[in-house]
């Protein structure tokens, strides 16, 4: 069934089309990687369906209904909950209050803050910390437990892994299809292609903002990703 479905979405900054009449559909308990190269449009894409940056043209539609229009907080309690580039977390709050700081505009759902800490336990010994002593992995990780304490029915996460030390990238990502499981859907932008190969469902690859390869990881060859990527061909 699908969750997110996403039609000939065009958005402009300034006069550059960073996404250029893009379609696709992101299925109820899926995975969907969003891969390409720096300026792909990635992110631009990501912060239209939470209502960042406006469209000028095309539909965004959550479970059947049109949020196109919709302004980023009311998308919140629609059911969409986004992990920005970068984490931005408050920094001179703790662990525990920038978790909570998530619960804000709160769906009803299976979230919790014992949850977050059954996937991250270390989060509940340092509760009482400062953000800004966490490393760079452990605030993504926090970010993601602040984005799931909304009850999101789609979690969207930018640049997953950017700058993250690979055992803390690892910890995430296996802790992902867990969050899948509890009834989240996770639409990610990745910028590690053998990364995201292995943990989506399916990606898309977008080149100049149009999605240019879809599929299953398994269907496609490494040339066919490598070509998509730059754009060869
Ligand atoms: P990256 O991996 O570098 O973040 P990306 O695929 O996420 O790349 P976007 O960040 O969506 O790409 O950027 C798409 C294009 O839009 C790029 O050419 C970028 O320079 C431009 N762009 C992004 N944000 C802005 C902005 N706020 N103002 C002007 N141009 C922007």
């Amino acid at each position: 069934m699908t969750l997110l479905s996403i039609r000939d979405l065009t958005v402009y900054h300034g006069q550059l089309r960073a996404v250029d009449g893009l379609s696709l559909e992101v299925e109820r308990g899926e995975i969907l990687a969003i891969i390409g190269a720096n300026g792909a449009g990635k992110s631009t894409l990501l912060r239209a369906v939470a209502g960042l940056n406006p469209p000028a043209s095309g539909s965004i539609t959550l479970d059947g209904t049109d949020i196109t229009r919709l302004p980023a907080h009311k998308r919140v309690s629609a059911g969409i909950a986004l992990v920005p580039e970068g984490r931005r977390l408050f920094r001179s709050l703790t662990v525990e209050e920038n978790l909570l700081a998530g619960a804000y505009r709160r769906r009803p759902g299976a979230w919790n803050l014992a949850r977050v800490h059954e996937l991250f336990p270390w989060m509940a010994d340092r509760r009482g910390q400062n953000a800004a002593q966490l490393s760079g992995g452990e605030q993504q990780a926090v970010a993601i437990g602040r984005a799931l304490l909304s009850n999101p029915a789609l979690l969207l996460i930018d640049e997953l892994s950017l700058g993250l030390a690979p055992v803390v990238v690892r910890r995430i990502y296996e802790v992902l299809p867990d969050i899948v499981t509890a009834g989240t859907t996770a639409l990610l932008v990745e910028q590690d292609v053998s990364q995201a190969m292995r943990v989506a469902d399916r990606l898309h690859c977008l080149l100049e903002g149009r999605s240019v390869l879809r599929g299953r990881p398994r269907e496609l060859t490494p040339e066919q990703v490598e070509h998509a990527y730059f754009g060869i061909g």
